[in-house]
């Protein structure tokens, strides 16, 4: 079921997707060597938690924190702990916010102190990748011109996507329908239609594309060991193109 939000729909979502970019932002000024992942998920969660709402990730199938902090080689879905940052370490970081019922969702990788060449090219490029999607969200394209879109970018530039997790629809639950991929042929799959909202986010990799989880249940790293960045936005999808939710000054 794809669902289509009215405009007093898509400004509560707005509401928690803002949430989650103030608490990136907050984070950013925290990313630094030293500070440990589990340090940045406390953080999080009070400032989410001061801001009258839920940090949608705590408890979903039994996560057990607020955040996602993916460092170097994990993909998505970290859990935090005693790792300690260190400078050239990149960490993507994965938020998701639910107020009065609606959720947002949206994640950033940043650098930790001095990062090498290879580290900054990865970021800028999944980043614009994920730029690149977001065009597609135009009312009467289809789901396979936003994939599309954010695999050229990323190959282009001799990255690769990662295939096995996708981008989702949100609104009243976390991941709703439809999904959206991150590699594909275009004009493919489902219309877009005024009034959906969509998590877009690519995640990519500096080698090969295939993905494992680590016996935690959860950490999503490269098979071949090779660095990975996520970017994300909620996404509201327009007759005149897309509306970005989650947007900040971060960007
Ligand atoms: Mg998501």
């Amino acid at each position: 079921m794809v669902y289509l939000r009215d405009r007093t729909e898509i400004e509560a979502i707005r509401a928690s997707a803002q949430l989650v970019a103030r608490t990136l932002e907050m984070l950013s000024r925290e990313v630094k060597p030293g500070v440990t992942t589990a340090e940045l998920d406390r953080l999080a969660e009070s400032f989410i938690r001061d801001h009258d709402a839920r940090p949608a990730f705590k408890g979903y199938r039994g996560f057990p924190a607020s955040i996602c902090p993916s460092v170097n080689e994990e993909v998505v879905h970290s859990i935090p702990g005693p790792r300690r940052l260190k400078s050239g370490d990149i960490i993507g970081i994965d938020v998701g916010v639910e107020q009065g019922g609606y959720f947002g969702d949206a994640a950033f990788t940043f650098a930790v102190g001095e990062v090498n060449e290879e580290a900054k090219r990865l970021l800028q490029v999944t980043r614009e990748a994920l730029m690149c999607g977001i065009e597609q969200a135009h009312a009467g394209r289809r789901i396979g011109d936003i994939s599309f879109a954010i695999q050229s970018h990323a190959e282009k530039h001799g990255f690769s996507v990662v295939r096995e997790l996708l981008g989702h629809g949100i609104g009243r639950a976390m991941h709703e329908e439809p999904q959206v991929p991150n590699f594909g042929p275009p004009d493919r799959g489902p219309r877009l239609m005024a009034g959906q909202v969509l998590a877009i986010e690519p995640m990519v990799n500096v080698g090969r594309a295939e993905v494992m989880t680590q016996s935690d249940g959860w950490t999503v790293v490269t098979r071949d060991g090779s660095l990975s960045a996520h970017f994300e936005h909620t996404v509201a999808v327009g007759i005149d193109g897309p509306e970005i939710l989650s947007g900040s000054q971060l960007w």
